[in-house]
Parts: C-alpha cells; structure tokens; sequence
C-alpha cells in the first residue's frame, strides 16, 4: 500500500504549522491534522511576545533566528504575522542586579541588541512607569509582539503552497505502529498513513503518548489573561515585565493593556483535561493583575477591566520543550512543553524539527538539549531564574 505521507503532523499550533512550513519547503510529503481549527489551542490565546531575554545560549541564538523570521515574515513565508515592534523591559530586584548583568552579556555575546540600563534610564525610556522597588532592567529595542491567530495561519497558508495537506476538523484517535514501526494515525476521518508521524498537541501531547506507553513528566496548567482599558491621554507603553509584580504587561490594539504572569505558581493550578477547564480568571487574581498594572503604570488607576480568560501553557520540569525522537517507537517524534514561552520560538522550533525528521540528530545538533530523557538520565536545561519561564 502507498503511503498518503511522508510525515503526519499533528496539531495545528502555532509549533505544528511551522514544523509542516520547513518539512514541506524541503520537499517532504506533509500532512497535518488538526481537531478544531488553526490556531485552535492555546496558541490562539498566547499573548505572543516576542522579547529575547533568556538566560541559556541556544535558547538564546534560536530566539535571535526567530526574531529576524518574525521582522521578516513576509519574505520568509510570503504572508502576514503583524508584528508591532514595541522594545521590552524586563526589570529585577536590586540584588539580582548583577546576574541580570550576566545574563545581558550571554544575549551579547549572541549578537541580540540588549543592555542593562538604571532605574532613571528605565523612566527616560519608558516615561509613564513607576520604577519603584526595581533595581534595573534590561533593555530590548527589538521586542514587540506578534497576532497568534495570524501568524498560525499564514504558516499553514505557507504549508499549504508548499504542497502540505492542511486538514483541521479532523481529530487522530490512535497511533499506529507494526512491529515497533510508526505506519500513521487513525482519526475520525478514516486512517492516513505515513512513515513518521509528530506529535506537536500541546496539552493534549501527554494523553497521545501515554496511548503508547510513554510516560512524558509534563503538566497542563491555567494561564490567566486580563485586559484593561488604558484611561484616555494614556496612549502607548512598551512590553514590560518585573520580578516584584510577577507580571507582564503589553499594549494591545484598541486601546488595551494586556497583563498577564510570570509567576512560577502559574505551574500549580493544573488541570486533567484539556478538553474540559475552567477558562474564567477568578477575582483574586483580576484584582491582583489590576494593581501591579496601577504600580508600574499609575495611570492604570483610572483602568478599568473589559476582559480576561485563562488558556493552558503546557509545562515541564524544566520549562523547556521536549524536541525529539520518541525512545523505542520509530518514526514517532514529539515537539511540546513550550511551558509559556514557546511562540516566539516557533520559526527556530519548526527549522529544529524539520531537520530532525529529515535528516536525523547529531551530536552537536542545538535540538539534543531538549531531549526526551533528560529528566531521567541526563538532568535539566540550567536556566538563571527561579521563575523559569524566563529561562
Ligand atoms: C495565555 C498564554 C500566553 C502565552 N504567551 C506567550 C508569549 O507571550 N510568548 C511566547 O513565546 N509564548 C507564549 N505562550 C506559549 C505559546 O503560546 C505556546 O508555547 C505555543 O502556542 C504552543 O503551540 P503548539 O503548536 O506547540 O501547541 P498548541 O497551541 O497547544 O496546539 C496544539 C494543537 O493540537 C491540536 N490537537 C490536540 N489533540 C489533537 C488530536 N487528537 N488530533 C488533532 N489535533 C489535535 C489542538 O487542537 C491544538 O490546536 C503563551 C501561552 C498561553 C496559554
């Protein structure tokens, strides 16, 4: 029997069209099955900022490759992202001033345009916020941000124009093997076979590889979104985050603040099932979210809510995405974990993958730190910050 694939891809994130974007500008036969719609899982929720402080230097190359691919989506996928160019300032506590010093040195020596500027400097470049508490911040002119739900598309577009089958609405249920071989997925839709099959399904990622036996130590947990009205006079601010508030602020069209967390606790309210969470942000948390907006931002006093909602960062121990070959079943590869901070790295991630399924791992490959055993056997990607999503 012929095969209907090369590769199956599976999930429609914003991880899964890109990996289907590369597979398929390199000649591979692709098809990817998504169950509701493009951009139909957490990415189409993700606040998408795209900043490049990380404090580990692959993540902090693939963020650099992917940054320049977002300020030139249209050339390197031929549509739209909207990526709105805002700079971001990422502020720490006195004492961590010095390892902030460090970690700007590590983005340098990669070539990301970053420095360390003092609590006046902040306030010259970002006129409206309050620095108080803050010992410094670390200054990206580059940063911005990105719309998910356009981007996802435009990937998929990409794909699509490169030969891919793009089919959503169509829901795997099982994967197939013979004899310790991937041959393709069973869905609702009748099977598709392929030789290789990626499992890039975010939160539902787990419950896939646990079909097969396959334990994978990571967590589906709720992330909340609050956007605030900015009062009138109020009319710009760049993407902020510190480590006194815990929180992230960006603008977002229309006149709106979007504030969101970087709070460790965020990996604590988990949740069983994908399919079936609370998505509304509860009080504490609304109240919470609406002070540090008025400390950093006084004008912020005057806000007021218009919405919120909670969607799922997929997370593991470590805070880094699991990119590799599934041990023991060929053909089977798996791309999840982006634990809150993988939209960004989504053109590097989809580069990664390709080349792994194409061409295999080598030992030096960028991809092998985030590799599916390092839990077990060979230990964490280090990061600097206790509040990982930042690693
Ligand atoms: C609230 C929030 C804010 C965020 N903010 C940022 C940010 O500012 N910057 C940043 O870089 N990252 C951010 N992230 C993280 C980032 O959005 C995610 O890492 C990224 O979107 C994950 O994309 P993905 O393609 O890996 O998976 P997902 O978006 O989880 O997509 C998985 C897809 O698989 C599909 N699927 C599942 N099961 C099946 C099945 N059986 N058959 C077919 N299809 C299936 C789902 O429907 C889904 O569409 C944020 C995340 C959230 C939730």
């Amino acid at each position: 029997m012929s095969k209907n694939s090369d590769v199956i891809v599976i999930g429609g994130g914003i991880n899964g069209v890109s990996t289907a974007f590369q597979l398929a500008r390199q000649g591979a036969k692709v098809t990817l099955l998504e169950k509701s719609f493009i951009a139909g899982g957490p990415t189409g929720s993700s606040s998408a900022i795209i900043r490049q402080h990380y404090s580990n230097e692959i993540t902090a190359r693939m963020v650099l490759n992917s940054l320049r691919v977002w300020q030139n989506f249209e050339d390197v996928v031929g549509a739209e992202c909207d990526f709105t160019q805002t700079g971001f300032l990422m502020a720490v506590l006195p004492e961590d001033v010095d390892s902030l010093k460090e970690n700007i040195s590590l983005q340098q020596s990669v070539g990301i345009d970053t420095k360390f500027v003092n609590p006046e400097e902040m306030q010259e470049i970002e006129p409206h916020m309050n620095p108080a508490g803050l010992g410094g911040a670390a200054y990206e002119p580059e940063a911005g941000f990105c719309d998910p739900n356009l981007s996802a598309n435009s990937y998929a577009k990409a794909a699509k124009r490169h030969g891919a089958s793009i089919r959503t609405g169509v829901t795997v249920t099982e994967i197939k093997q013979e004899k310790g071989r991937i041959v393709g997925v069973e869905t609702n839709e009748g099977f598709v076979s392929a030789g290789a099959v990626i499992i890039v399904a975010g939160p539902w990622s787990t419950s896939m590889l646990s079909q097969l036996g396959v334990a994978l130590p990571m967590v589906a947990a709720r992330a909340s979104i609050v956007f605030l009205r900015r009062p009138e006079g109020f009319d710009r601010h760049l993407i902020w985050a510190d480590f006194i508030t815990q929180n992230y602020m960006r603008p977002e069209t229309g006149g709106l603040m979007l504030v969101g967390s970087i709070s460790p606790k965020e990996a604590e309210d988990t949740v069983e099932n994908p399919d079936n969470f609370n998505d509304r942000v509860d009080m504490q948390t609304l109240a919470e979210f609406a002070e540090s907006a008025a400390l950093r931002y006084p004008a912020m006093e005057e806000s007021h809510l218009t919405s919120s909602y909670t969607a799922l960062y997929s997370i593991t121990p470590d805070w880094h995405p699991v990119m590799d070959a599934v041990p023991d079943h060929d053909g089977l590869y798996v791309c999840t974990g982006g634990s809150g901070h993988c939209f960004k790295l989504a053109p590097a991630i989809g580069e990664m993958m390709a080349q792994l399924v194409l061409k295999g791992k080598h030992p030096n490959d960028d991809i092998n730190l985030f590799s599916f055993d390092r839990f077990t056997k060979k230990g964490d990607v280090d990061s600097q910050y206790d509040y990982k999503i930042i690693a």
